[in-house]
C-alpha cells in the first residue's frame, strides 16, 4: 500500500488510488509523481494508494464499501477526516463514451461525467459516501484518468491535483478551476446540483 503524509494541521486532503485494483497501475504512479516535487505549506495532504488484487466491484454498489478495499478506504475517512477528498480512477477508452453519456442519469441513476480534457474527467464521488461521510461544505471529487493515459493527459491530472492539493477550501478549489475550465465546472456543478439537490440540500462536488 503507498501511503504518504505532507504538511500537518488542518485542512486535510485525502487523495486516494487503487479504489479498484486493476486501476492501480495508472492510478498509483500519478500520487507518487505528485508527492516527488510538491510543498504542501498549509494543512496536510494524505495520498493513498490502497493495495489491488480484489474483484471489481463499483462505488455505487453497497458492496464495495463492505469489500477489503471499500472497508480500508472508510477506515481512512474515518481517520483522518477530510474536508477535501479526492478519488482517482482509471476507465478503458471503450467506455468513454458510456461515461460521458447524458442518459447515465437515467440508465443508472447517477450524473455523466464531464470531460475536462484529453479524456480526463470528473465527476463527483459515489452518493453512498456523499451524503454520510461529508459534510455539505466539503469538497469531494473524482477524477477519471484514461487507461492508456497520455502525456498530455498526465499533465492534465498533475495540474489539477496540485490546484487541489494546494488550495484550502471548496470555494478556492472551484474558483481556480473555473478559471482554466469555466464551461466544463458550469456543466458539472449543474449536474449535481440536479442530482444531490433530490438527495439532501448539496450544492455540488
Ligand atoms: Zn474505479
Amino acid at each position: 500500500m503507498f501511503f504518504k503524509i505532507m504538511g500537518s494541521g488542518n485542512p486535510t486532503r485525502l487523495f486516494v488510488a487503487g479504489i479498484h485494483g486493476n486501476e492501480e497501475a495508472i492510478t498509483r504512479p500519478v500520487l507518487e509523481l505528485l508527492a516527488r516535487d510538491i510543498e504542501i505549506k498549509s494543512g496536510r495532504l494524505i495520498m493513498v494508494g490502497l493495495s489491488g488484487g480484489h474483484p471489481y466491484i463499483s462505488t455505487l454498489n453497497k458492496a464495495y464499501y463492505d469489500s477489503a478495499a471499500g472497508r480500508k478506504l472508510l477506515d481512512m475517512i474515518h481517520e483522518y477526516r477530510p474536508c477535501i477528498y479526492l478519488e482517482l480512477h482509471s476507465y478503458k477508452m471503450e467506455n468513454h463514451s458510456k461515461l460521458i453519456d447524458p442518459e447515465r442519469k437515467r440508465k443508472i441513476g447517477v450524473p455523466s461525467f464531464t470531460e475536462l480534457e484529453e479524456k480526463v474527467l470528473i465527476g463527483s464521488v459515489s452518493p453512498l459516501i456523499r451524503t454520510t461521510e461529508f459534510d455539505v461544505e466539503d469538497f469531494c471529487f473524482t477524477l477519471e484518468i484514461p487507461d492508456p493515459c497520455s502525456k498530455n493527459a498526465l499533465q492534465v491530472v498533475l495540474d489539477v491535483l496540485r490546484v487541489i492539493a494546494l488550495s484550502s477550501s471548496r470555494s478556492e478549489i472551484v474558483e481556480k478551476l473555473r478559471l482554466k475550465y469555466p464551461e466544463q465546472i458550469g456543466e458539472a456543478e449543474k449536474k449535481f446540483h440536479e442530482f444531490f439537490r433530490d438527495i439532501r440540500n448539496l450544492s455540488f462536488f
